[in-house]
């Protein structure tokens, strides 16, 4: 098998890296200032987040603390399973605790309803969602999100952390696949 690069199997680049880490540094700013004297406890949606995780916390001023929890949302394709399962669960009693919870992109947001039911159960303090990419459909679940990096269209991209079967997910720019990759 020929090595290819990324950039081969993209159809267009939605969002490029630095439009993402601007955002970003919005976004920390903003909760720099909602939280001044507080310590949260970032809750990080494996594999996903990793990427909005680490430049985030990075960005923030505050002092945080940082887990991470692993669940089961998509397979190995685009559809939405339903089936939702903890992977990983935190090492952290969020008893008392201000939370966020850090998500990679909300779709359906079934995935997230279910994360906060969960969490909502352990008694935080507070909890609240910062999501990097929200689509439209989300807008049905009534799951309230406070940071919201950007609402883009309904079509399934990859990079910033978002794989499609496991790769793409160390491409800088935010892109949707090229058909032969489906194919
Ligand atoms: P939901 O439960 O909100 O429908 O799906 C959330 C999860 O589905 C995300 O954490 C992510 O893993 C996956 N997902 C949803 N939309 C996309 C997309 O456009 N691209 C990728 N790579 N994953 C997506
Ligand atoms: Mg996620
Ligand atoms: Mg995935």
């Amino acid at each position: 098998m020929d090595a290819a690069d990324i950039a081969d199997d993209l159809a267009h680049v939605l969002l490029t890296s630095q439009q993402v880490s601007d955002r970003v540094a919005d976004l920390a700013a903003q909760i720099d200032a909602d939280y001044a004297g507080r310590e949260l406890l970032m809750v990080g949606v494996l594999n996903g987040a990793m990427m909005v995780m680490s430049d985030l916390t990075r960005a923030m001023k505050s002092h945080c603390y940082i887990d991470w929890m692993a669940i089961s949302s998509y397979g190995s394709g685009t559809q939405s399973s339903g089936v939702v399962r903890i992977l990983k669960d935190l090492t952290t009693d969020i008893t008392g605790r201000d939370v966020m919870i850090v998500e990679d992109i909300i779709d359906t947001g079934l995935t997230l309803s279910y994360l906060i039911q969960n969490l909502r159960s352990r008694e935080p303090a507070s909890i609240e969602v910062m999501t990097m990419f929200r689509k439209p459909d989300a807008i049905t679940s009534a799951v309230d999100v406070r940071y919201v990096g950007f609402d883009i269209p309904t079509e399934f991209v990859v990079g910033y952390g978002l794989d499609f079967d496991g790769r793409y997910r160390n491409l800088k720019d935010v892109a949707t696949l090229a058909p032969h990759v489906y194919s």
